[in-house]
C-alpha cells in the first residue's frame, strides 16, 4: 500500500489549481496529482500498483456544474461528470443519438455504469495484461524504455491499427468511438480557462512515447462534450468474447445521413482493433453519395483495414472487424428513424 493524500475540489478553478500545482511537466497519466471522479479505473490501477499518484483531487463536488445532459435545438452537451447510466437512459439521447446510448450500455455492468463518469470513461487505460501486471518489467507504457512484452507475447487482444514498435495496446473504450462518429468536440478546463478540441485530437497513437496517451496539458480536466446536429440514424455494434460485459474484440460506431436511398454523409469509428479510438476516414470517403449494397459494405470494410499490421495471435481481428463494419452499416441503413 502506498500512501497518498486526498483533497476535495469545491469548484473548477480549485480543481485545476490543485492538479496544476503538482503536475510538473509529466503527461496526464503519470502526473503526481490526479483527478478522482467515479474511480472505476483509477482505484483499480492504484490497487494493482500500476498508477501511483501522490495526491487525488476529488472532483465529484463539481457534479452540480459538470453533469448536465442538455439538448437544446440541435446541440447536445454532455457534462464530463454525468454518470454513464444517466446518459444511457436519457430519453433524448436514446432517441436522437442511439449510438451513444448503445455504446454506454454495452460498455460495462449496471453497477459500473452507475459510478463511472463520461470524462473518466474516455480516459480509461488499456487492458493489456502486461501493462496491468507489474511483475512484467517490459512495458513501455508503464515503464518507458523497458520494451514491450506483448510484441512477442500473447497478443490476441491487441491492436492491428495505429501500432508502433513500442506498443500495440488496444484502446479499450466504447463511448469514445460514439463521440468520434458524431464529430464531437471535447471541452477542456485548464489554467487559462476553457478550450475546445475536436474529439479525434484527444488521444495519441503510441509512436515513440506510448506513455503519453492524450493531448491534455498538465493540470487540464475534461469538463464536457459537445455534439452538433441530431443523429437518429446511428448505431454501435460490438463483437466480444461473451455476451455479458466484456471489452470489444472489434466494434464500430456509425452515424449516417441517408437521403433518397443514398448515403449523403457517413462517420465511422472503430474500437477493439486500434491503439486509439479509430476514425475510419477512408470508409467515410468511399461511402459518400453511394447507394448502399452488400458489395459496397464489403469493399469499404476491406479498405478500413488496408494498413493493419497483425501479430501472432490477433490476425483474426481483421476479418472480424470487417464483418462488424459491414453489419453495422447494414443496421444503420435499414433502421427506422
Ligand atoms: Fe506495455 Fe503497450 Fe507493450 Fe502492452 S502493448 S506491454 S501496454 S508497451
Amino acid at each position: 500500500m502506498r500512501s497518498f493524500s486526498y483533497q476535495r475540489a469545491e469548484n473548477p478553478s480549485a480543481a485545476v489549481q490543485a492538479l496544476t500545482a503538482a503536475a510538473g511537466n509529466r503527461p496526464f497519466t503519470e502526473a503526481e496529482s490526479l483527478p478522482l471522479a467515479g474511480g472505476t479505473t483509477l482505484i483499480d490501477l492504484m490497487k494493482l500498483d500500476v498508477m501511483r499518484p501522490r495526491t487525488l483531487v476529488d472532483i465529484n463536488p463539481l457534479a452540480a456544474q459538470w453533469s448536465a445532459i442538455d439538448l437544446s435545438g440541435d446541440h447536445l452537451r454532455l457534462g464530463a461528470l454525468a454518470r454513464m447510466s444517466d446518459v444511457a437512459d436519457n430519453a433524448d439521447v436514446k432517441r436522437h443519438y442511439p449510438v451513444i446510448a448503445e455504446a454506454l450500455k454495452l460498455a460495462a455492468s449496471q453497477q459500473i455504469r452507475n459510478m463511472a463518469t463520461l470524462g473518466g470513461n474516455v480516459l480509461q487505460r488499456t487492458r493489456c495484461t502486461y501493462f496491468r501486471d507489474v511483475s512484467y518489467d517490459a512495458c513501455n507504457k508503464r515503464n518507458p524504455g523497458s520494451g514491450c512484452a506483448a510484441l512477442e507475447g500473447f497478443n490476441r487482444s491487441h491492436a492491428v491499427l495505429g501500432t508502433s514498435d513500442q506498443c500495440i495496446a488496444t484502446y479499450p473504450g466504447d463511448f469514445a468511438q460514439a463521440l468520434m462518429a458524431l464529430n464531437a468536440t471535447v471541452e477542456i478546463a485548464g489554467r487559462s480557462g476553457t478550450r475546445n478540441l475536436p474529439f479525434d485530437q484527444l488521444h495519441k497513437q503510441p509512436g515513440r512515447s506510448p506513455q503519453v496517451e492524450t493531448t491534455l496539458e498538465p493540470g487540464e480536466l475534461i469538463s464536457g462534450f459537445l455534439i452538433q446536429g441530431r443523429w437518429p440514424r446511428s448505431v454501435y455494434l460490438k463483437a466480444r468474447d461473451r455476451q455479458s460485459y466484456e471489452f470489444a474484440l472489434a466494434s464500430a460506431a456509425i452515424a449516417l445521413d441517408v437521403q433518397d436511398g443514398h448515403i449523403h454523409d457517413a462517420r465511422v469509428a472503430l474500437g477493439g482493433v486500434a491503439t486509439v479510438p479509430w476514425r475510419a476516414r477512408e470508409v467515410e470517403i468511399l461511402l459518400k453519395d453511394q447507394k448502399f449494397d452488400e458489395m459496397l459494405a464489403r469493399r469499404v470494410a476491406e479498405a478500413a483495414f488496408a494498413t493493419a499490421i497483425p501479430r501472432k495471435h490477433n490476425a483474426f481481428k481483421i476479418e472480424l472487424g470487417q464483418r462488424v463494419i459491414a453489419r453495422a452499416l447494414h443496421q444503420a441503413v435499414t433502421m427506422e428513424v
